[in-house]
């Protein structure tokens, strides 16, 4: 049979997003996505275990009223600054819709979430990528690099390099580039500081936090975005009507009101980074400072074959091979048995 492509020209010219790997098997130790080890919090599962499904023959609240109402109240806001959606990478693409096109182009740093170029194809918007630093850090001209877009991503902490930029830096894009600034806040649950205040004082600024990572919840789909109420109100018109679905906004809100399980949780992620940050640099590994549950290191041997070795090992982390990053690996912080199994593994592969 002949085929004839009608897609937009931009759309089969590009590549697509190549998500990490998810094995389809559970005895591998599974360290590339940045997944929780921890289970969901408890009244998770009751409230799946006491959901009515008669409830599903009904459409659920388009806009997550009790959601953002809670989400609003815990971080010092109100529910017209919030908006929910079906992970953060919704939020994305509803943001990239609503703020970029052939003409108003994207900027984003590299190496960054590597979505975010991505979404400026599918848009056919361009996209400055500006360079971070040779040590990862915003480069003193970013504001003249970035000049002429509309829209600005920014992760911080920064994925896949770890490290936090320095809020003072953020705070001065946020007052001067002529555009919309999104911080992606995906990591911010495990950092020391994040900028959710900005949203109060400047009306160009948007966080986005995800339940994936921090709250167990990345098969769930949950995040949500903060920003000026007109903000919120343009990409409630932008997304799709029932963007997240009832399971979702019902498991969603039973993980919120389990605090203290979210609190030891990332308690004990953060004390697990820095045991396989001083295991690693033991074995004479470079560890980039991390603000996150992974960690961007350095192996004394080749990156791409240490990738490949822990592979064999059942070890999955993620391996980049682009310029900036292809002498590191990123390994997500485990349970402590998984952290250590890697280490183990590291020592024999190191040894032969
Ligand atoms: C994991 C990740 C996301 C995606 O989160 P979802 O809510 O699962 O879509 C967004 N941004 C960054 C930087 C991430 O690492």
């Amino acid at each position: 049979m002949t085929y004839t492509s009608y897609f937009r020209p931009g759309i089969d010219a590009m590549e697509g997003y190549t998500p990490g790997e998810q094995p389809k098997t559970m005895d591998i130790i599974k360290l590339n996505t940045n997944e929780s080890p921890f289970p969901p919090a408890p009244g998770v599962k009751q409230a799946l275990l006491d959901f009515e499904t008669v409830r599903l023959r009904r459409y659920p609240d388009p806009v997550s009223s009790v959601l953002r109402e809670e989400i609003a109240a815990m971080n010092g806001y109100g529910p017209e600054n919030i908006i929910t959606g079906n992970g953060s990478d919704d939020l994305l693409t509803i943001l990239t819709r609503c703020f970029t096109d052939e003409h108003r182009a994207m900027a984003c740093f590299d190496p960054s979430y590597s979505l975010y170029p991505t979404l400026a194809n599918l848009q056919g918007a361009p996209c400055i990528r500006i360079p971070l630093t040779d040590d990862f850090d915003i480069p003193d001209n970013v504001l003249e690099q970035a000049a002429g877009a509309n829209l600005f991503f920014i992760a911080r902490p920064n994925a896949p390099t770890g490290n936090l930029f320095a809020k003072a830096k953020m705070e001065r894009i946020c007052a001067e580039f002529k555009g919309i600034v999104v911080i992606d806040e995906a990591y911010a649950d495990f950092s020391r500081d994040n900028c959710m205040e900005l949203v109060k004082k400047y009306s160009n600024v948007v966080i986005t936090r995800t339940f994936s990572k921090s709250r167990s919840l990345a098969g769930l789909r949950f995040a949500f975005a903060v920003a000026h109420p007109k903000i919120i109100e343009g990409m409630m018109k932008m997304k799709d009507s029932y963007n997240v679905s009832m399971l979702t906004q019902v498991l969603a809100l039973a993980s919120l009101r389990d605090p203290g399980y979210f609190e030891k949780c990332v308690n004990e992620i953060k004390a697990n980074r820095e045991v396989l940050a001083e295991g690693l640099r033991k074995l004479s590994f470079g560890i980039l400072p991390s603000e996150t549950n992974f960690l961007f290191v350095q192996p004394p041997k080749n990156a791409k074959k240490y990738f490949e070795d822990l592979k064999l090992k059942n070890i999955v982390v993620r391996y980049f091979p682009m310029a900036r990053t292809c002498n590191y690996v990123r390994i997500t912080v485990g349970s402590a048995a998984e952290n250590a199994a890697l280490l183990k593994a590291t020592e024999e592969i190191l040894s032969c």
